[in-house]
């Protein structure tokens, strides 16, 4: 981790006086002070580990508001934290200071059928909403593959998204109102419980994807869909990345295009031939997932569109389309190829990147080129619906050659991802892991008015200190 503090204040470390005062607002189970157990709030989905000096188990927003009073008085910096799933190092203590857990702000507080909205704790679990959703016949859309453990709260922070992406949008589009206290312990509550509202800044969507930097969120009030009834998946195999690329691009032309779009390539299926049960054409170099879903009615017809369209890019394979039972035999053997990469090498880099879908083909060309010039493994998987791929480069973190190889070969992606018009991060964000980077995607003017927007919310610099904004 970087040692020095790039946050535009000063930050102050966890004293017994502010322990003492801390005992003082909350009772001794919600403070978690040993050793032990700040070990077990130190690390996320990184790999990197950094140990809070102290956890709060907060219960309420007027807990969540006394101790930040307590922390922006004595400087000491907040750390909010949901299940700890994140990609980017965003709910680590980088500079100590109070991780603050919404694991007990679990309840879902109301389910409102007929206004189509739930209010939720931010500690509720995504796949525990979806499961109480599904008895009304109602879902929340935003789908990140960690939804069995991930939180509502952390999904806000980093506007989650999943497969889904591209028919459903991302947590942004699913947020009617939060509420949030900033810095200071002042409460506040943005938007409302109607999808219509136009008045003054939008302020629910400038806290989405904060990655809590400026407030923690204690409240959302979440905008509902009709849980489709039926979905169908069919998969095609190609003999090109560019048949199966431009495929992506004329499927956005379709009347109704499928609720997922997978992209997987070559070395990807070369894992999937040997360790998954799936038949793969032995000649294919890249597979698409294609999804439908609706009523069961318009499911049949829409994966029939699909198809029609995909036939016309030559595949060298073409599934009937399966329902859900079958399809998930797919999808398993899709989330597996994550821990499979583990197995292959000792570390994974695992970039999130994303670009316009008709720029696919030229994304997955340059970084194969990068590939071979480095000589490092890179195997691309991801939600090409949307455009976003991951790019996972399998290195030996013990191997010094190897190493010094990464960081040019980011900074080389990075600079293909923003010449093709897209972005760094599709889902992951910034935090620890991409701050060094934010500059040359949004610009030295933007950057310099969000740090100003988060010296508003946060003068002393407490709210997580050391995530989005590069060193200064
Ligand atoms: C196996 C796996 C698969 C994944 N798949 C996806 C995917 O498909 N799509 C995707 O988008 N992501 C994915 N992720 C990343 C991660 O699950 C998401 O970013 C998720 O939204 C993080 O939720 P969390 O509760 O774990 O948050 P944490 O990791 O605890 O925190 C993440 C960030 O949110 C902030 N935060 C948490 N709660 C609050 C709050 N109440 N108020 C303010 N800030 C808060 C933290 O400070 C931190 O910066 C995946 C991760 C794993 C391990």
């Amino acid at each position: 981790m970087p040692d020095s503090n790039p946050s535009q204040n000063a930050v102050s470390p966890v004293t017994s006086g502010f322990l003492d005062r801390l005992a003082g607002i909350l009772n001794p189970g919600q403070i978690l002070s040993s050793k032990a157990q700040r070990e077990a709030y130190a690390w996320d989905n990184t790999g990197i580990r950094a140990i809070p000096d102290c956890v709060v188990l907060a219960q309420s927003s007027t807990e969540v508001a006394k101790v930040l009073r307590l922390c922006n008085e004595m400087a000491v910096p907040v750390i909010p934290r949901g299940a700890g799933t994140g990609n980017v190092g965003g709910a680590l203590a980088a500079y100590g200071g109070v991780v603050l857990s919404t694991q007990r702000m679990n309840k879902i507080v109301e389910i409102a059928n007929n206004d189509r909205l739930a209010v939720v704790e931010p500690g509720v679990i995504n796949g525990d909403l979806q499961t109480a959703l599904s008895g009304y016949g109602l879902f929340w859309p935003p789908d990140p593959s960690s939804s069995r453990s991930c939180t509502i709260g952390g999904n806000i922070a980093m506007c989650a998204a999943g497969p889904g992406a591209v028919r459903f949008g991302v947590t942004r589009d699913w947020v009617l109102g939060l509420q949030a206290v900033l810095a200071d312990g002042t409460v506040i509550n943005t938007g409302g419980r109607t999808s219509k509202g136009v008045v003054g800044y939008d302020l629910t969507r400038l806290l989405i994807g904060s990655e809590g930097t400026l407030a923690v969120v204690t409240q959302a009030t979440l905008k509902l869909a009709p849980k489709p009834q039926a979905r169908r998946l069919s998969r095609a195999v190609f003999s090109s990345v560019q048949d199966a690329t431009k495929a992506v691009a004329k499927l956005m032309t379709v009347g109704s295009p499928p609720s997922a779009i997978e992209f997987l390539d070559g070395a990807s299926l070369n894992l999937l031939r040997n360790e998954s049960d799936l038949l793969i054409h032995e000649d294919g170099c890249a597979m698409l997932l294609l999804e439908v879903a609706g009523t069961a009615a318009d499911v049949e017809s829409q994966a029939q569109e699909v198809n029609s369209c995909i036939a016309t890019f030559s595949p060298l394979e073409q599934t009937p389309p399966v329902g859900i039972e079958e399809a998930q035999e797919v999808w398993a053997a899709r989330y597996e190829l994550s821990p499979i990469l583990k197995k292959l090498a000792p570390k994974r880099v695992n970039e999130d990147v994303v670009v316009p879908v008709s720029k696919l083909n030229l994304l997955i060309e340059g970084v194969e080129e990068i590939a071979t010039e480095i000589d490092i493994p890179i195997i691309n998987f991801g939600h090409a619906g949307n455009g976003n791929i991951h790019v996972n480069l399998l290195v030996d973190p013990d191997d010094p050659v190897i190493m010094a190889k990464v960081k040019p070969a980011l900074g080389r992606i990075f600079k293909l991802v923003l010449q093709l018009g897209g972005s760094l991060s599709g889902e992951h964000g910034v935090g620890t892991q991409k701050r060094d980077y934010i500059e040359w995607e949004v610009g030295d003017d933007s950057l310099k008015l969000q740090r100003n927007i988060k010296g508003v919310f946060d003068p002393k610099g407490i709210m997580n200190p050391g995530k989005i904004f590069p060193n200064v």
